[in-house]
């Protein structure tokens, strides 16, 4: 009989490096599979629809929370609103692959109280200052939205302590590294939960 696969949930502050990170691990470590969210969020010009996101408006939205549909949801820094779906993550598990999840710091609650034996990983930024630099150098938020992910961090990097590894992206190499290595200690048996 086949394994059913494991969850690893990749998490932290938005700018971080989470998506940078995500990018790297699904193209070098075979038998990842991503497992793509829902947003309300508009998409923006480089996104992809059905594979960065799927975009749905705010009535399907609270339609499919409400069908069960989502393993987790959240409203992301007071704007849009996040979930991921059930049913695909389901699929690839009981296909034997282990999936990554790239979500922020409260769905990653959710989804460590729903599946106990997911593995959670925290992106921490080398520093405050750094993390700003990070998200003014990606030009995607205005000034206020800036803001808003900034005091939000602070509050996220204190749930740090309740991840089972906390990943500092400091060089991009190492940190990419580091997360292979996590995930491929679970496949091994090196690791275990
Ligand atoms: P998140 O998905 O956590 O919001 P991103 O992956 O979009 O963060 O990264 C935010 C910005 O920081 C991007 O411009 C990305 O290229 C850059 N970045 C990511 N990791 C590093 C790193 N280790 N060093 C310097 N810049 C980085
Ligand atoms: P962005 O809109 O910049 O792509 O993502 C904003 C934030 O939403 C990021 O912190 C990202 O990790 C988070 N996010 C993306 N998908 C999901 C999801 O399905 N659930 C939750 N809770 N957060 C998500």
């Amino acid at each position: 009989m086949r394994h059913r696969g494991r969850l690893f949930v990749l998490s932290g502050p938005s700018g971080v490096g989470k998506g940078t990170l995500r990018t790297q691990a699904l193209k070098g470590i075979e038998g990842l599979a991503y497992s793509v969210s829902c947003t309300t969020r508009s998409p923006r010009p480089e996104d992809r629809e059905g594979v960065d996101y799927r975009f749905v408006s705010e009535d399907e939205f609270t339609r499919m929370a409400e069908q069960g549909l989502f393993l987790e949801h959240a409203r992301v820094h007071g704007g849009p609103r996040y979930g991921t779906l059930r049913e695909d993550v389901e699929r690839e598990l009981d296909a034997g692959h282990d999936v990554l999840l790239e979500i922020d710091v409260q769905g990653a609650l959710q989804v460590r109280s729903l599946v106990p034996d997911s593995v959670m990983i925290f992106v921490l930024p080398p520093s405050e200052a750094e993390l700003e630099r990070r998200l003014r150098g990606r030009h995607t938020e205005t000034e206020s939205e800036l803001r808003s992910r900034l005091e939000s961090a602070k509050r996220e990097l204190q749930q740090a302590e309740k991840y089972d590894h906390v990943l500092m992206n400091d060089d991009l190499d190492r940190a990419s590294e580091g997360l292979r290595r996590i995930i491929l200690s679970y496949r091994e048996g090196g690791l275990r939960k």
